[in-house]
C-alpha cells in the first residue's frame, strides 16, 4: 500500500496550532485556543458572525420606513406587494487594508448577489462574534474564493497599502421580494443595523419637478416681457399699461404656481 502524501500544514490564525480538518470540513474551531476559523484552500482566516438585533417583524418595519422615505416613489410602502421573505446568514469577505498612516475596512460579497450595495454596509469590529456551528443550517457557504475577493478589495489601493487582516463574516440578512406596478424588486434588510439595501428600486421621478419649475420660469418671463412690449408699442403710457397687467397677472400667477408645485409634490 502506498503511503498517502502528507497534507499541507494549516495553522490556526490565532495561536498558530496545527489544524487537521476532516476532508470537506470548512468551518472549524481550533482545538487548542477555541478560535473559530474558516478554511479556504490553503488559507486559514478568522470566521465571525454578526448577531441580528431585529426579528422578522422589526425587519419588515424597517423596510416599510425605507419605502415610505424620500428616496423611493411616493406611497411605495402602501402600493408595493411583498411576495416573499427569507432569512439567511450571508457570507462576506472582510478585509482590513491599509498602510502605516491609515486602516480601512473593505467588504466583498462572498457569494453571488444582485445587491452589490452589500459592500457598503458597516460592520463595527465590536459586533464581530466567533462563528457558531449551530448557525450552519441558516448560513450560505462562500462561493467566491478568498484570493479573487482579495484582488478586488485591493483594486485602486495606493502604493504601500496591503491587506493587514482578512476574515469571513456571516451577516444576518432578510431578503424581501416585492412587486410594484407589475415589476419585481429585491430589497435586503441587514438585521444587525436595520439598514435597507437595494440596487434598483422605484425611485422618485425628477421630471415632474423639472416641468413645474420650467412652467414657473416661463410664466414669469412672459409677464416681465409685458412692460417691455408696452413701451415698444406706446412709449410711456404703453409701459405703464404693460406694467399694470404684468403686476396684476403676477399676483394671480403666484398662488396658481404654488398650487401646481404643491400638487406635484403630493403626486410624485
Ligand atoms: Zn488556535
Amino acid at each position: 500500500m502506498q503511503p498517502s502524501p502528507p497534507a499541507p500544514t494549516l495553522n490556526c490564525t490565532q495561536c498558530g496550532g496545527e489544524l487537521h480538518p476532516d476532508e470537506s470540513q470548512i468551518f472549524l474551531t481550533c482545538p487548542y485556543c477555541g478560535a473559530t476559523v474558516y478554511l479556504d484552500k490553503a488559507h486559514v482566516v478568522f470566521h465571525w458572525y454578526v448577531a441580528p438585533t431585529l426579528n422578522e417583524t422589526q425587519a419588515r418595519e424597517s423596510l416599510m420606513r425605507w419605502m415610505a422615505g424620500n428616496q423611493t416613489v411616493k406611497d411605495l410602502d402602501r402600493k408595493a406587494r411583498i411576495t416573499a421573505q427569507a432569512f439567511q446568514y450571508f457570507p462576506v469577505w472582510y478585509f482590513k487594508r491599509g498602510s502605516r498612516e491609515q486602516e480601512q475596512i473593505e467588504l466583498q460579497p462572498a457569494a453571488a448577489t444582485s445587491v452589490t450595495e452589500l459592500r457598503h454596509i458597516s460592520i463595527p469590529a465590536g459586533d464581530l462574534r466567533p462563528y457558531e456551528a449551530s448557525l450552519e443550517a441558516q448560513s450560505l457557504a462562500p462561493s467566491v474564493p478568498l484570493e479573487a475577493a482579495t484582488s478586488w478589495a485591493m483594486q485602486g489601493a495606493g502604493a504601500g497599502v496591503q491587506v493587514l487582516e482578512s476574515a469571513l463574516v456571516h451577516i444576518p440578512l432578510y431578503t424581501f421580494k416585492y412587486v410594484y406596478q407589475n415589476q419585481p424588486f429585491t430589497a435586503l434588510v441587514e438585521a444587525g443595523t436595520g439598514a435597507t439595501l437595494a440596487n434598483i428600486y422605484p425611485a422618485k421621478a425628477e421630471a415632474p419637478y423639472l416641468l413645474a419649475g420650467g412652467v414657473t420660469a416661463l410664466v414669469f418671463l412672459s409677464l416681465a416681457a409685458l412692460p417691455v412690449l408696452g413701451s415698444l408699442i406706446g412709449s410711456e403710457s404703453g409701459f405703464t399699461v404693460g406694467l399694470t397687467i404684468c403686476l396684476g397677472l403676477g399676483v394671480l400667477a403666484v398662488p396658481a404656481l404654488l398650487a401646481l408645485a404643491a400638487w406635484v409634490a403630493a403626486k410624485v
